[in-house]
């Protein structure tokens, strides 16, 4: 049975839940090398997501990538909603015409985080979001090519995801505010790393169920 919008709804639940779940250690992550506002980006962009989300079930993926994409950029200030918001409108260019099955959209994924890189100018490495979603759309990649079932290719991306964000503790920033502190901002996981993770996560688990 294929994936298709019609999840979205609960994935968008699934979201904002493990966001505010994880709220207030997120935010004292993001106060000590950010500027501490970062959950609250995320949620407003959830929230505007929700209000739309019913909509989005109803379309095919690439135009409900390309809606995820404008509703965040329209409802989120701060670096992470353009980036997340390149992300999506990303995967709305990269899949059209693709046949969305798990390979498929794991090409699309990774052309949509290049995207990201080039928005930001920004790679691995750098103690950002991207050293979460570069190696888990590169795992999924590696997974969907090698046929591994859906229950494995989920643990690994959960694996990954928390690997990639545990890693950007002892990087400098070299990107986003966090690079104004310099050496200083070693000792700290990314704010934006974590989200991250927490979102791929908890988009695993619901995937999980759905499949169970
Ligand atoms: P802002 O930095 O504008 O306050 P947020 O607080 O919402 O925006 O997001 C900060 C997060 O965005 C950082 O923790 C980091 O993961 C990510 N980030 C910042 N700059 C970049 C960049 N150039 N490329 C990729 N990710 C970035
Ligand atoms: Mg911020």
């Amino acid at each position: 049975m294929p994936i298709t919008p019609v999840i979205f709804p609960e994935l968008i639940r699934a979201l904002i839940a493990a966001i505010d779940a994880n709220a207030d250690a997120v935010t004292e992550l993001d106060q000590a090398i950010g500027d501490g506002d970062h959950v609250f980006n995320l949620q407003r962009g959830l929230q505007a997501l929700q209000q739309h989300a019913d909509d989005i079930a109803t379309l095919d993926w690439p135009a409900a990538w390309q809606k995820i994409g404008m509703t965040v950029m329209s409802a989120v200030g701060g670096a992470s909603g353009s980036l997340y918001a390149t992300l999506f409108i990303g995967l709305a260019k990269s899949s059209q015409g693709k046949s969305l099955d798990l390979r498929g959209f794991s090409e699309a994924l990774l052309l949509a985080v290049e995207a990201v890189k080039q928005r930001g100018k920004a790679d691995v490495g750098e103690k950002t979001m991207l050293d979460v979603l570069v190696p888990a759309a590169q795992a999924l990649q590696a997974e969907a090519a090698a046929n591994s079932a859906l229950p494995t290719i989920l643990a690994r991306l959960r694996q990954v995801a928390a690997e990639g964000a545990e890693a950007t503790r002892n990087m400098v920033a070299t990107k986003g505010r966090a690079s104004f502190l310099g050496e200083r901002s070693k000792g700290h996981v990314d704010a934006g790393a974590k989200t991250a993770q927490l979102m791929i996560s908890a988009i695993a688990d619901v995937l999980d169920f759905v499949v169970a």
